[in-house]
């Protein structure tokens, strides 16, 4: 058992209120119970406990700095949540923020430059297609907070070397060619694409039913405009799943195979799931109920119930186990194979997006491979 991310989150609370968001708006309250922020002693407790799993499993891990907005940590505590972090682990160990933008200002960047923290940050595409969902608590629309963001980003001295990227969550009513040219004209290093959370028994807003191909054919066409491209930017949704259809392996979670070791540490300590299967009823909680404080977290990735949550990765359903693109597809999130009926022993609710996108990836492979045999 190997962890490969460690998500901190180092904030319970968030400054905007997206409407697909799973810690928020799916159903789940923990979050009203945990501290508002990570404490100085909480964070040593788990700076102390990232250097016993480092030192046990010898592999270096992603520690990414998550939420809530982490940026409401404000400069001070970053700074001494980053120095405390540096210093327990080695330099093989990345630090990251998954920020909405908003608040990345000269101090905070100033931080993160210091201590070698890169930034991601979360925008759907221009301002119509953002603001439909990324809005404050007031309900104002944040995309311009975002830019303004951005703008601070890339005008730092360290920002090109800071800015990992944006991740932006999939509206299939957009206009994927409208989307695609917003950011290519962004010029961000790399542009990710996730799907909303949802599943069968709660479908994910956008789709008719566990059979529709909306964000399938989304994805499709913005495929073919990427592959179309003499210089597109770099997409690494398409650039995992077109490896992974030629034979090669994946980078991401929920495509593939390849198991990924995630482990979850919350504002109080407790270490928990994956968080977004807080999206489903059956939650991110362990039974065992495990904190830095009370627990040895290099003991519990070893422990049964880690490895039964590990193992879960990968799909049980038989349409799955048969399934001839399974090497691809991977069965895809857990949190999104979840019924009542059958817990995560289904497809994907985005089974037949990903048939439709691996298919049409197939063809573009077919035509490259066929204009170079004619070249
Ligand atoms: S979710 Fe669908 S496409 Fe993916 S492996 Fe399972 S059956 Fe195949």
């Amino acid at each position: 058992m190997r962890i490969d991310t460690v998500l901190l989150k180092v904030a319970s609370r968030c400054n905007l209120n997206c409407s697909y968001c799973y810690v928020y708006n799916m159903g789940d309250v923990s979050w009203r119970s945990k501290p508002k922020l990570m404490s100085a002693t909480t964070q040593i407790a788990v700076a102390a406990q990232l250097k016993s799993l480092f030192d046990s499993q010898g592999n270096p891990f992603a520690v990414v700095l998550h939420g809530g907005e982490p940026l409401m940590l404000g400069p001070q505590r970053l700074a001494s949540l980053a120095e405390t972090l540096r210093g327990a682990l080695p330099s093989t160990c990345s630090l990251n923020i998954q920020t909405n933008g908003v608040l990345l200002t000269s101090p905070i960047l100033d931080v993160c430059s210091q201590f070698g923290v890169t930034v991601s940050v979360s925008l759907d595409g221009p301002a119509l297609i953002h603001d439909k969902h990324r809005i404050d608590l007031r309900g104002k629309p944040s995309h311009a907070a975002v830019m303004a963001g951005l703008r601070a980003l890339r005008s730092h001295p360290s920002g090109q070397s800071m800015f990992s990227g944006v991740l932006a969550v999939v509206d299939p009513t957009s206009n994927p060619d409208e989307v695609y040219q917003y950011f290519k004209d962004l010029c961000a290093p790399s542009i990710d694409f996730l799907y909303r959370d949802g599943n069968w028994d709660s479908l994910p807003s956008g789709k008719m039913s566990g059979n529709t191909s909306e964000y399938g054919t989304w994805m499709s066409r913005i495929l073919d405009l990427y592959v179309s491209d003499p210089q597109p930017p770099r997409i690494r949704f398409l650039d995992d799943l077109i490896k992974l259809v030629a034979g090669g392996a994946g980078s991401k979670e929920g495509m593939g195979i390849t198991d990924f070791g995630i482990v979850v540490i919350d504002t109080d300590g407790a270490i928990t799931k994956n968080d977004t299967l807080k999206s489903t009823p059956l939650g991110d909680r362990f039974d065992a109920e495990w904190s830095v404080y009370a627990s040895d977290l290099a003991q519990v990735v070893r422990s049964p119930e880690f490895a039964a949550y590990h193992v879960a990765q990968r799909p049980t359903s038989p349409f799955c186990s048969s399934c001839a693109d399974l090497s691809i597809c991977g069965g895809g999130m857990l949190t999104h194979r979840y019924s009542e009926e059958s817990g995560y022993a289904n497809p994907t609710v985005y089974c037949t997006d990903q048939r439709i996108l691996i298919s049409q990836i197939r063809r573009h492979l077919a035509a490259h491979i066929a204009k170079r045999a004619a070249a």
